[in-house]
């Protein structure tokens, strides 16, 4: 009788997956039309059922609606903390870009690989499932985890469910790696972001008469010029030192309407406003200097005028800063994997923070560059989808031979 033994190595070799494989895998993710207003359920049922031809359970988290998902599966030992792969499945829209080949079929030009969600963040999740099939067959010491988010690119919502999950149902992770656009460079840190609609609510009159009213514009001024000396007090404060770009935390009006015609009083102003800050800087703080100021000097005017009249708030964004930690296992994974040494700053907030906020470190590192995100056009190069290749290549080596970070 003739019996064939294959060693583990020869084993392993068999199910390498090679670059090109990757590179097939996001032009079958690409072809979903993932805009974050859309439904997700598609890519998240199809990676699912790739999965779970390798034996791999998934665990969903849905929105309210049903009609979005978050997924995450484990690969290797349950029951025991690993390294977590994390992206949003989610893109931003092509509304009025112009695009020179169709945004949701992957297409290549001169070494790119054109289409929406390449960069940010589909190249990253097609490395990692395309991966699945080696991850499963070999006998990992460190499990590792996939997670799969919805709602990143409206303010990184849909996130959060997939966090309380992992937080209240499932053994702490040791690490994650987010793997948005860094050019395959170890981030560390990020800045955070707080902001606000506000709106000053006036009393309209003719113009010729401007006692009669309360003109929501000039109020709305006010009480945007306190916010831009705000910003220089904060900017005095800042650590020259910290990395980041600019190492201060900055305030911002972008968006601003209020009035109905030139000889009429305005009833309404409302603005845009807030801050991207950075780790240890309070924005509850700085907000509350903001209300307090409104509080003191431009409602008591105001009401003086007219009980109807006031000011409201409504909360925007809030994402947490992501704050470096050199010796987080997070990053002395990385530096062992890529040999890296250095770990970078950003000023685009991602879902690490929430991560970190739950306990678990990161680093954001992941192929293609922010450059390229949300623009018409964006693309990947393939050497970037290579060197991500690459890297999940090693990440499955090292968990299968290696229980856990030192
Ligand atoms: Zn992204």
């Amino acid at each position: 009788m003739y019996v064939r033994i294959e060693s583990e190595k020869l084993k392993m070799l068999k199910s390498q997956p090679t670059a090109q494989d990757c590179i097939a895998m996001l032009e079958r993710l690409v072809g979903y039309d993932t805009t974050s207003r859309n439904s997700n359920m598609e890519l998240i049922d199809d990676m699912r059922s790739m999965l779970s031809e390798l034996g791999v359970e998934s665990r969903l988290t849905f929105n309210d609606e049903k009609t979005k998902a978050n997924l995450w599966a484990t690969i290797g030992p349950q029951g025991t903390g690993g390294v977590v792969l994390s992206g949003h499945t989610d893109v931003v829209p092509v509304d009025g870009q112009n695009w020179s080949s169709d945004p949701f079929s992957l297409t290549e030009r001169d070494g790119r690989l054109f289409g929406r969600g390449t960069c940010d963040m589909k190249g990253y999740i097609a490395c990692v499932m395309t991966h699945a099939k080696s991850m499963a067959e070999a006998d990992l010491k460190t499990p590792i985890h996939f997670a799969f988010s919805y709602d990143e690119e409206v303010g990184c919502t849909g996130v959060k469910g997939l966090i309380d999950d992992m937080r209240d149902n499932l053994p702490a992770p040791l690490a994650v790696i987010v793997g948005e656009p860094t050019s395959m460079q170890v981030v560390g840190g990020h800045k955070g972001g707080h902001s606000y609609v506000t709106t000053v609510h006036g009393i309209d009159g003719h113009s010729s008469a401007p006692d009669l009213g309360a003109n929501a514009i000039f109020y709305g001024a006010r009480i945007i010029n306190f916010i831009e000396q705000l910003g220089h007090r904060i900017k005095a404060n800042g650590d020259p030192n910290n990395g980041f770009t600019p190492y201060y935390t900055t305030v911002d009006c972008g968006l601003l309407e209020g009035g109905t015609a030139a000889n009429i009083i305005p009833a309404r102003c409302e603005f845009h406003w807030g801050f991207r800050n950075v780790p240890g800087d309070d924005t509850d703080a700085f907000c509350k200097e903001v209300f307090s100021f409104i509080e003191a000097e431009i409602e008591p005017e105001l009401k003086a005028v007219s009980d109807a009249a006031g000011v409201t708030h409504e909360l925007r964004h809030y994402l947490p800063a992501m704050k470096p930690d050199e010796n987080s296992p997070a990053e002395t994974l990385l530096r062992h994997l890529t040999g890296l040494n250095e770990s970078g700053r950003v000023a685009y907030g991602t879902e690490a923070a929430h991560f970190q906020t739950a306990g678990v470190p990161g680093v954001i590192f992941g192929p293609g560059s922010i450059k390229q995100a949300h623009l018409p056009d964006e693309y990947i190069d393939i050497d970037q989808m290579e060197a991500c290749h690459d890297f999940i290549g090693k990440l499955t080596e090292w968990a299968s031979e290696n229980e856990g970070i030192n």
